[in-house]
């Protein structure tokens, strides 16, 4: 079973794409890591993606192509897979049926996690990372044990693209781009609608719960 789960920054997505992969075994897509991932390397196009994403716009479509083609050709096959943060445009909702029916997949179900507004900015404005590990932390709801630290020792950062500017930037892409994915996605039956403003294991049992497997 393959699904999408999209929603506001802050929703929550990446958490629960995280708890499908541990406890369902979902191969986990999250294109916003394997973009940031590129950002921090080398490759010609790394300099172009750093500052659009420093920015909050979106990575032109035929790179993310390209990201998908290249965490589809080196995934397990016929293991289920969750897209984190994809699709996020029309443009990227048809390419990702494309993309799977070339491989004889489709999308099963989009999970829509929604936060208001405000809720997204605090959450975002509060989210800190591991350098060192990538875990990710809330200053409010799931403050650091060690405080600026990582229980594995790194240092808390804010990532650049949670600044003020870029949040706001993010949101309207999330209102203008991917709103009418979730449109069509209703069309096209296959939209689940979760409320977000809960605990992490309620909105995990709902997602769960609409799972066929
Ligand atoms: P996220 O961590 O999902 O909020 O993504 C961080 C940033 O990565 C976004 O603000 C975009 O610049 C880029 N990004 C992630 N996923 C996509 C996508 N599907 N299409 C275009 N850009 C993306």
């Amino acid at each position: 079973m393959n699904i999408a789960i999209l929603g506001p920054q802050g929703s929550g997505k990446g958490t629960q794409a995280d708890l499908l992969s541990e406890r369902k075994g979902f191969i986990h897509v999250e294109t916003g890591k394997l973009l940031r991932k590129i950002a921090e390397s080398n490759l010609p196009l790394s300099q172009e993606i750093r500052g659009i994403m420093i920015r909050g716009e979106l990575v032109a479509d035929h790179i993310l192509e390209k990201v998908l083609n290249t965490a589809l050709e080196s995934s397990d096959e016929g293991k289920s897979i969750v897209f984190d943060g994809t699709p996020r445009n029309m443009v990227q909702y048809d390419l990702l049926k494309k993309i799977l029916s070339e491989r004889g997949l489709k999308i099963d179900k989009i999970f829509m996690i929604n936060i208001p507004e405000e809720e997204s900015v605090r959450r975002l404005s509060s989210r800190r990372t591991c350098g060192q590990c990538g875990d990710i932390y809330n200053l409010i709801t799931n403050p650091s044990p060690r405080g600026k630290f990582c229980e594995c020792g790194g240092e808390l950062y804010q990532r650049e693209d949670d600044q003020p500017e870029a949040i706001s930037k993010r949101l309207e892409n999330y209102r203008k781009e991917t709103v009418p994915v979730l449109k069509s996605a209703q069309e096209d039956g296959i939209l689940v609608e979760i409320d977000g403003l809960r605990p992490i294991e309620e909105i995990y049992k709902d997602i769960e719960k609409n799972l066929k497997i």
